[in-house]
């Protein structure tokens, strides 16, 4: 890398955020660092329209910028419109937390005289700030690769460096957790709260959130029946409100979980906006998830979580939360992160509504 950024001479920053909901929390740590060493800049995020809900209401940003690549800016015209927008915004640097190689080319291509990101996907060349990613930090949780990408392009000193190797166990003994924190404005939680009665949801009591699917894979999902039994449990015995939230495409899970159970369930599967479902997961009282983006997003807003892994490693991309509990049993093949099973699915099959059960009610009363 050259010499490192100078913040006090850039006023016109563009951050290229990442392109997953879980992603796009893990990377507010970095984000808010950026702001605070760019304190006089004006800060433009660009990002793809489905993760543009999260930062809507951040302080840490001036501007979004949508880059909507399945519509306006599809194929090589619509490339040449956004490449033509970032021009005339004439900014002075480019920051990307995304990897990809045409984040860099993009900046290339809009004139950018700064470009600054992690040397990966064959994009170095195209960057005057390439960073290289120490290995060091690889067994660490995800938001410190995004916060040493900050720190080691401003020469500040490394956090990641310092970091506890297991930051979910050691929260209470190691230096603070990144901060995630996602804050939701007083209106928007009024409406999430409006849009819950007009559901039915009674708001006297309790409300669970329910997150059933995982848009990376099948092998991220703890199974259909389990869920169905383990919300009966909660309504019963906890007389709680359930709610299944969910992307379009996990409507048939979250059918497959109602059509189980024995008492109603409400589902939102499909029928939120991003923005809309951070209002309602910060309306709940618990939230139950496999590993995926709302659980990112429930650890952000603070809301107790058990978040239920199986091939993947909760240590790089667990909750950031000292109210979150994972569930892993850390069977001999984990973490595999494949998205199919290829064997018995041994990881969620061992992990027994019983056990989801005791840490759900067990958070609820605290
Ligand atoms: S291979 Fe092992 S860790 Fe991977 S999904 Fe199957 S049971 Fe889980």
């Amino acid at each position: 890398m050259n010499q490192a950024l100078q913040p006090d001479k850039i006023k016109r920053l563009l951050v290229r955020g990442t392109n997953w909901v879980g992603d796009s929390v893990m990377v507010l740590p970095a984000l808010k660092q950026v702001r605070q060493e760019f304190s006089q800049a004006h800060i433009t995020l660009l990002v793809l329209p489905w993760v543009s809900g999260i930062c809507e209401e951040a302080d840490c940003i001036d501007q979004i910028l949508i880059y909507d690549r399945e519509r306006h800016h599809r194929g090589i015209r619509g490339r040449a419109r956004l490449i033509q927008t970032l021009r005339r915004s004439h900014f002075e640097a480019a920051l990307l937390f995304q990897n990809a190689f045409e984040a860099a080319l993009l900046a290339k291509l809009a004139r950018i005289p700064i470009r600054a990101g992690y040397r990966r996907d064959g994009r170095g060349w195209l960057l005057t700030h390439p960073v290289s990613i120490d290995l060091r930090i690889s067994p660490l949780h995800q938001t410190y690769y995004y916060l040493d990408l900050v720190d080691q392009l401003l020469d500040r000193p490394r956090v990641a460096l310092g970091a506890s190797r297991t930051p979910i166990q050691d929260a209470a003994k190691v230096p603070p957790l990144p901060d995630i924190s996602l804050q939701v404005s007083f209106p928007r939680k009024q409406a999430a709260r409006n849009r819950l009665r007009a559901e039915g949801i009674d708001p006297h009591r309790k409300l669970i959130g329910v997150n059933p699917g995982a848009a990376f894979g099948s092998a991220k999902r703890w199974l259909s029946d389990r869920y169905a039994e383990l919300l009966d449990r909660l309504i019963e015995q906890q007389g709680a409100n359930v709610v299944v939230f969910g992307a379009p495409r996990e409507l048939g899970i979250a059918e497959s979980i109602r059509s189980l159970m024995r008492h109603p369930a409400t589902l939102l599967t499909g029928k939120t906006e991003l923005c809309e479902l951070i209002a309602l997961i910060a309306c709940c009282d618990l939230f139950i998830t496999n590993d995926s983006g709302p659980m990112h997003l429930a650890a952000a807003l603070q809301v107790p979580t058990v978040a239920i892994f199986g091939p993947t490693n909760e240590i790089a991309t667990g909750p950031l939360s000292p109210i979150a509990v994972v569930l892993n049993k850390k069977v001999e093949c984990s973490p595999c992160l494949l998205r199919e099973c290829p064997i018995d699915h041994r990881c969620m099959t061992r992990i027994t509504v019983d056990e989801v059960y005791q840490h759900a009610s067990r958070l609820l009363s605290a």
